[in-house]
């Protein structure tokens, strides 16, 4: 080799991001026998979202049994529905059971990844240096990057400003007037868990929430030692949880009208602590059940219903100094505001530092909407695969079961991959890409998240629903078991390989599809 030329690393897999998504992907990687990847991490250690997320009574709203790897169940979970803390020391204990401690590289963050159309290849650049990989799966959730709204006077709080995501452990908050804004799933955790210590409460909500009660308990020693000797009854537990929530999923995606008894669920969660008829009505949502994520919570109302706590029922509009004013006019004092105002979902942030095969980025290319084949590759950005991309979001069971079916998915792709052999890629067709797209979006017509009256983060700038899969996570499953060739056009390197692009070759499939590349 002469010696300007560069040693650069090169790999057969480069995964970005190191929560449930990265982890597992990495875990399947090694069943399949491959060992030559890596697992790019911005931050300093494993956990995604149970990382980052260490609010107070930050926990998860599936209980653990079904919110966890299948591969590796966990017989220890303390609770029905696990806190933050446990499921972030689980994904530490996958991390060391399953060998990905070498895999990890930390403090990479990946600041552009381009497809190389001559070496099919993609190139990645991170903050420390330079690597290709012939197939990139990229899991940097879909939660991952906070978001904080535009609000005029900002600047001039003199107080302490953060994100739920971005906790500022060192801040004390007792006795302080804190302004919480938003309503949902990490403020209502958030408000009970700071209720008692804060001087005065005042939340900003621009839609109330839908909240059912949370049958959260402690798991007992006897059930915890039954799974421990009899593995079998971990597996049922799953199945139990799994199947309850599959039955729910037809009066979402196809009867919201049967949902009103569930309202009155709802409705009876937050008569049994609100006594005020004003703040009853101002907590009352106006829309169907289920449009936005339900909420759990047995503490929430009785938090707002305490003397040191006001509702306003208006977003935060600006901020005069420590003066906090609502869009309605109504003014509050505080000394910390927090923010609890979700994440970037339909605009999904690394999709910016994707640069596909026309030189388009990715975000680019979704500028009408996400859209990818089977929740998982885009046309133009070959051997690239998102894991929770686009419609594969769940409105009432656990990602994890998503995570794994898109998984299987990357593990036929890479099988694939080695069948066809030599240096391939494979670059969905976007006739293939259209048609997964209507069948979704004509799915999507009947759910309650497109009709149940309410606006919602699953929906992007111009309402389309691009976040939930409108159907069963059983039948996501089996969409996502095999790679079908005939959806995809088969790179290979231009015959002169050092000069040429590379070109697409006519396949069998390519034959049966009956499409010309
Ligand atoms: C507070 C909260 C509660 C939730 N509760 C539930 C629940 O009850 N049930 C449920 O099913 N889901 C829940 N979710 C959704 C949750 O995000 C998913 O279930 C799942 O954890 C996502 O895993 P992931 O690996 O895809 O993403 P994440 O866990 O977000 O991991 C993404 C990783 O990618 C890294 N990353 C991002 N960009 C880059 C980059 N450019 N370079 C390198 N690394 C990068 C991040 O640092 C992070 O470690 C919750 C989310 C939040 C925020």
């Amino acid at each position: 080799m002469a010696e300007h030329e560069q040693v650069h690393e090169h790999v057969r897999v480069a995964v970005v991001g190191s929560g449930f998504g990265g982890l597992g992907a990495a875990v399947r990687l090694r069943r399949e026998g491959i060992t030559d990847f890596v697992v790019l991490e911005r931050s300093g250690s494993v956990g995604g979202t149970w990382r980052d997320n260490s609010y107070p009574g930050c926990a998860c709203d599936v209980p653990s049994h079904l919110y966890s790897f299948s591969f590796a169940p966990n017989p220890e979970w303390p609770r029905t529905f696990s806190g933050q803390e446990h499921i972030r020391a689980y994904l530490e204990h996958v991390t060391d059971t399953f060998g990905l401690r070498p895999h990890l590289r930390f403090d990479s963050e990946v600041k552009r990844m381009t497809w190389d159309t001559e070496r099919l290849r993609w190139e990645i650049e991170t903050v420390r240096g330079t690597l290709t990989a012939d197939v990139v799966v990229s899991a940097t959730g879909p939660l991952s990057d906070p978001k904080v709204p535009d609000i005029p006077g900002l600047d001039s709080f003199p107080g302490k400003v953060f994100h739920s995501a971005r906790w500022d452990h060192d801040y004390d908050l007792t006795g302080k007037r804190v302004a919480m804004i938003g309503t949902g799933a990490s403020a209502i955790q958030i408000v009970p868990s700071i209720q008692p210590k804060v001087g005065r409460l005042t939340l900003f909500q621009r839609t109330p929430a839908w909240v059912m009660p949370r049958m959260d308990r402690a798991i007992s020693g006897v059930e915890r030692a039954l799974h421990r000797a009899v593995p079998a009854t971990t597996r049922l537990r799953r199945g139990l949880l799994w199947g309850i929530r599959e039955l729910q999923v037809q009066a979402f995606t196809k009867h919201p009208d049967e949902l009103g008894f569930v309202e009155r669920i709802a409705k009876r969660n937050m008569g049994a602590a609100i006594k005020d008829p004003a703040l009853r009505a101002k907590l009352t949502p106006d829309y169907r059940i289920g449009c936005k994520r339900i909420l759990l919570s047995s503490t929430y109302y009785p938090a707002l219903a305490r003397p040191n706590v006001d509702v306003v029922a208006s977003g935060l509009g600006e901020v005069r100094g420590s003066t906090l004013v609502a869009a309605d006019g109504t003014e509050a004092e505080a000394d910390a505001i927090i923010f609890g105002t979700g994440f970037h979902v339909t605009d999904m942030p690394i999709a910016e530092r994707v640069v596909g095969a026309d030189g388009r980025t990715l975000a680019e290319t979704w500028k009408g909407g996400m859209e990818a084949l089977r929740g998982g590759t885009a046309a133009g950005f070959p051997n690239f695969m998102t894991v929770i991309g686009p419609n594969t979001g769940l409105g009432n069971s656990s990602m994890i079961l998503m995570i794994e079916s898109q998984l299987n998915y990357m593990a036929d792709y890479l099988r694939q991959l080695n069948v066809l052999g030599g240096r391939t890629a494979l670059d969905p067709r976007p006739a293939a890409v259209r048609n997964w797209n209507h069948r979704v979006q004509e799915r999507m017509k009947r759910t309650v998240w497109n009709t149940g009256g309410c606006t919602s983060w699953y929906l992007d700038a111009s309402g389309r629903n691009t976040t939930v899969w409108p159907g069963t996570t059983a039948e996501f499953r089996r969409e996502t078991r095999r790679v079908d060739l005939a959806e995809y056009q088969v790179l290979r390197p231009a015959p002169a390989e050092s000069t040429a692009t590379a070109t697409p070759t006519a396949t069998a499939a390519d034959a049966d599809a009956g499409v010309s590349a």
